[in-house]
């Protein structure tokens, strides 16, 4: 089982979708009745996979079950039972132009952009819209490269997964960095840039370095860390490793490093899984050496990571190889969510029973968290004051940075699964963070967005 890994022998990078996966020598091992849901689900939800994944990562003695054959693979519940009939149906029948109709309608009732990501967040410079750059917190923004916007992974929990189908304009991805290091010189206050998509990482490196090095000028002194969101770790750590621009690639990385930023790659990892093969380690070990620094972050995910013993291994593990944890997300609230999404008192639970069983070097990480329109909601625990059960909250990120780490309360609620079925607790009328009722909203900046005025 080992033809696609290995140091040394560079494999090449084999990508399967929906049209190529019967050419993977694991596809007979799928039972034909999961196979028709890979095929019916994924012509709404599609999936991106690689030969290491299935290699490496995915247990075929323990299919459907095992975490990374879930999270890889679409499956028949992460779709309305209906809509699920429908689809198969149509597809059965062949009538072409029904079934692109009827992908159309599934998707749009699955809530492709969350959180105001495309409206609320897009700045502008000299009154023009600056393509691909969002800046919600103050301090940080997010670059998104279009030659970085596809992913090794379709996650159907993530919230790129409009741009993953087609059915999201990508013209807002920026060509170059001019428009970024316009922008930067004109805001201090940023420190740091999010490069993301995407994943960055799918760029070659001749491509990648195109985009960071002009964040390297002296003009741009303020921005301390340069950020790099990736899955590559996990699913291709070859990209790290055996890649012919693999070496290039960690020079880059000792430029942004010599230069005196501080790189950081926020490795996506959603199961231990990810990091038990060599090659992984390896990967790791190599971005170590090169000074920059690798960060964890993922979302608490039914049938994948509900499980305390999973977010365990992951943080020890990635503090012994170098991987620092730093977020637990709480699934959003797009894509196959019913799927995927739990309790927030269980993501919780969840959350804190593997966080009180690690020792103070993994509890740098943060959670669950939610990214919310108002910022980033920790929910930090579960308390009974004054004999009213409650949620007490606080924000890490806020678009109005007063509120950040300042104690809220949402009334208990042991079937919510996101921010938007709270309700605030004590019999009060609004959260911090909600319009005052009587605010003025005369002002000149009536209407906008607080992070576009620069509040
Ligand atoms: C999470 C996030 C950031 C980064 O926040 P940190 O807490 O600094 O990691 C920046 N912008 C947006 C829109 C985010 O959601
Ligand atoms: S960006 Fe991360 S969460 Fe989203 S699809 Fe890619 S790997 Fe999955």
């Amino acid at each position: 089982m080992n033809h696609s890994s290995g140091v040394g022998s560079a494999p090449k990078y084999k990508p399967y979708n929906r049209s190529s996966i019967n050419r993977a020598p694991q596809w007979e091992r799928i039972p034909l009745d999961l196979r028709e849901a890979v095929d019916v689900v994924s012509h709404v939800l599609p999936f991106r996979t690689n030969q290491y994944v299935l290699d490496e990562l995915i247990d075929w003695d323990r299919i459907p079950d095992d975490p990374i054959f879930r999270l890889n693979f679409p499956h028949q519940s992460m779709l309305d039972p209906d809509d699920y009939v429908t689809l198969r149906d149509l597809l059965r029948s062949g009538d072409k132009q029904q079934l692109a109709k009827q992908i159309h309608v599934v998707r749009s009732r699955m809530n492709p952009h969350p959180a105001g990501q495309q409206s609320h967040n897009v700045p502008k410079l000299d009154g023009e819209t600056v393509p691909g750059i969002q800046h919600k917190y103050a301090e940080t923004v997010l670059f998104f490269p279009s030659a970085g916007q596809t992913c090794h992974a379709y996650c159907t929990f993530c919230f790129r997964w409009p741009q993953f189908v087609g059915e999201e304009d990508l013209r807002f991805a920026a060509r170059d960095a001019e428009g970024l290091v316009a922008y930067l010189k004109q805001h201090p206050e940023v420190t740091d840039v999010l490069i993301t998509g995407g994943d960055p990482l799918i760029m070659r490196t001749a491509t990648l370095e195109r985009y960071l090095e002009p964040l390297l000028a002296p003009e741009l002194s303020h921005v301390q860390n340069i950020r790099i969101g990736t899955k590559a770790v996990g699913y291709w750590p070859q990209r790290l490793v055996s890649d012919v621009d693999a070496d290039d690639l960690l020079r880059l990385f000792e430029r942004v490093v010599d230069a005196g930023k501080h790189l950081a790659l926020m490795g996506h990892y959603n199961h231990p899984a990810e990091l038990r093969p060599a090659i992984a380690q390896d990967a790791l070990r190599r971005i170590s050496a090169t000074g920059a620094v690798v960060r964890m972050q993922s979302p608490v995910l039914r049938h994948i990571n509900d499980d305390p013993a999973a977010w365990h291994e992951l943080w020890t593990q990635g503090v012994k190889l170098g991987a620092i944890p730093y977020y637990m997300f709480v699934e959003r609230d797009t894509g196959a969510r019913s799927y995927f999404e739990l309790p927030l008192v269980e993501a919780y639970d969840i959350f804190r029973t593997a966080y009180s069983s690690v020792s103070g070097l993994s509890r740098t990480v943060r959670g669950p968290s939610m990214s919310a329109f108002p910022g980033k909601v920790l929910i930090d625990g579960v308390p009974t004051i004054r004999g009213e059960k409650v949620f007490a909250l606080q924000l890490l990120q806020a678009r109005r940075g007063g509120l950040v780490r300042q104690p809220f309360y949402a009334k208990f609620d042991p079937e919510a699964t996101w921010f938007d079925q709270l309700v605030p607790a004590f019999g009060e009328s609004r959260f911090p963070f909600d319009e005052e009722p009587n605010a003025n909203t005369a002002s000149s900046s009536a209407g906008m967005p607080l992070d576009l005025v620069g509040v």
